[in-house]
């Protein structure tokens, strides 16, 4: 049914919709950390029979307050909120206190926007695409919020997981069986598991946490089990590269410690990309 949509919804609409989604996700990244660590103040406070902390502002959620400037809390108009063309119109600064806002926010847009266009025309408009639309508005989520703060929350990692798997019982996921999602989410998140106490065990460090192994576990359930290994592999090189950039520049942030959501991230957009079979083809491995 949804396949007859495609005479009337070019794949462009797809991009733009990816904008402003992607408009959507900058208010997620931002918020979403700033929500877990009220949660846990409460919970910490409740547990140790403390006084709750008194919020402000008292309703904090995705939705609610409104966005304002982070320099002098200018509320934000819906006309300087539209992706990509309020931030060309206002030179990337607010309109209050001309305080830049930096290229990510419309970066985020534009790479959103991108993933969607991309889906759309791989895909046409079908359950398919729309799947994959979500992964990626997730997986950009996830990699923002981990090089943010180090931490991939489970209300993204664990929805991520369970949508991969349905999409491969109801064989939205062309060329990833549920079998195939099954084992690829099981191993996803022992191989890490297993990296991780051995290197515990070796070094007396923690080298990722368990958001890493939710993550990969997803990316297994969404790419099949064959694509782990390449996954790892991408990711690694590209943790590699960054860490190598980031330690010439002398970038590093204290303790030297480069959370790997991101890296995964990259290998999934790299899958995405190129698909699982060219890439596991490329490196001699089955498909
Ligand atoms: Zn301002």
């Amino acid at each position: 049914m949804l396949a007859g949509l495609t005479f009337y919804a070019p794949a462009w609409l797809g991009g733009v919709l990816g904008l402003f989604i992607g408009s959507f996700l900058n208010v997620v990244i931002y918020r979403l950390p700033l929500m877990m660590e009220r949660q846990w103040r409460r919970e910490c406070a409740e547990f140790t029979g403390q006084p709750v902390p008194a919020d402000t502002p008292a309703v904090f959620n995705l939705s609610q307050p409104r966005s304002r400037c982070p320099h002098c809390g200018h509320p934000i108009a819906w006309h300087e909120n539209i992706p990509l063309l309020s931030y060309l119109v206002l030179r990337g600064k607010c309109s209050a206190c001309a305080t830049g806002y930096g290229l990510r926010y419309p970066l985020v847009e534009l790479f959103t926007g991108g993933l969607f266009y991309f889906c759309v025309v791989r895909w046409g408009w079908s359950p398919t695409a729309l799947v994959w639309c979500g992964f990626s508005a997730a997986v950009v989520t996830l990699a923002m919020i981990d090089w943010d703060t180090t931490l991939l929350p489970d209300d993204i990692t664990l929805p991520l997981l369970w949508v991969g798997l349905t999409a491969a019982a109801l064989q939205w996921n062309p060329g990833v069986s549920l079998n195939s999602a099954f084992w690829g989410a099981v191993g996803g998140y022992l191989s890490l598991w297993l990296v991780y106490w051995v290197f515990r065990l070796v070094t007396g460090k923690e080298g990722m946490g368990y958001g890493d192994f939710k993550l990969l576990a997803a990316l297994g359930a969404w790419f099949g089990w064959p694509a782990l290994l390449p996954i790892i592999l991408i990711a690694s090189v590209i943790g590699a590269l960054v860490g190598l950039w980031f330690k010439l520049s002398s970038r590093l942030r204290e303790g030297g410690y480069l959370p790997f959501g991101p890296f995964l991230a990259g290998a999934a957009f790299t899958m995405l990309f190129w698909g699982a079979p060219s890439i596991l083809l490329f490196l001699g491995l089955p498909t």
